[in-house]
């Protein structure tokens, strides 16, 4: 069974959600970039404190922050025989250090999953979430974002390995299933 999965999709396109339970299932670590993150600007560390404002813009923190952060999470011992990696890679520049990353660790991502949401669904259901950064203008951006720097990396990964595509507009058990079946 398929351990070392990567979560792809839009914003509000239901990557958490989902990870959450696949991690359950798997017994493997849910690593959400955005959870650490939000998590760093609480405790007010130097890390979160100099994601915040990048974050409620909707605009991607400087890569030079997050791939310290994956690097570190990846070596730790509960990432020994998986991970489920949701929010990361972002941008082509995130796919290919893990990649690099990926090779020294001997390890191999095994499935990317690239969940689908039409926009308009994804707006809805970012303003009926009432997270900080969700509001209008915020999300848009972050939509923008997403088709600027995180579509390009769905095309890296159709080049390189086994990505599926799901369609997450529907129920979440309906969505819960595909990706189960998705994974071999
Ligand atoms: P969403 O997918 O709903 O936008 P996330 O929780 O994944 O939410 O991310 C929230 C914010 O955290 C992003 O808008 C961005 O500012 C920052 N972030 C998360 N992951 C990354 C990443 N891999 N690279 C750069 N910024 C990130």
């Amino acid at each position: 069974m398929a351990k070392r999965l990567i979560f792809l999709g839009p914003p509000g396109a239901g990557k958490g959600t989902q990870a959450e339970i696949i991690s359950e299932n798997h017994q493997i670590p849910h690593i959400s970039t955005g959870d650490i993150l939000r998590a760093a600007v609480v405790q007010q560390t130097p890390l979160g404190k100099q994601a915040k404002d990048y974050m409620n813009r909707g605009e991607l923190v400087p890569d030079v922050l997050i791939l310290n952060l994956i690097q570190d999470r990846l070596g730790y011992e509960d990432a020994v025989n998986g991970w489920i990696l949701d929010g990361f890679p972002r941008n082509v520049n995130q796919a290919a250090f893990l990649e690099e990353l990926l090779a020294k660790l001997e390890q191999n991502a095994d499935c990317v999953l690239n969940l689908e949401v039409p926009d308009e669904v994804l707006v809805s259901r970012l303003l009926a979430r009432k997270r900080k950064d969700d509001n209008e203008s915020t999300i848009r951006r972050r939509l923008e974002v997403y088709h600027q720097d995180t579509v390009p990396v769905i095309d890296f990964y159709q080049q390189r390995s086994t990505l599926k595509t799901i369609d997450g507009d529907r129920p979440p058990e309906e969505v819960t299933e595909q990706l189960c079946s998705a994974i071999v």
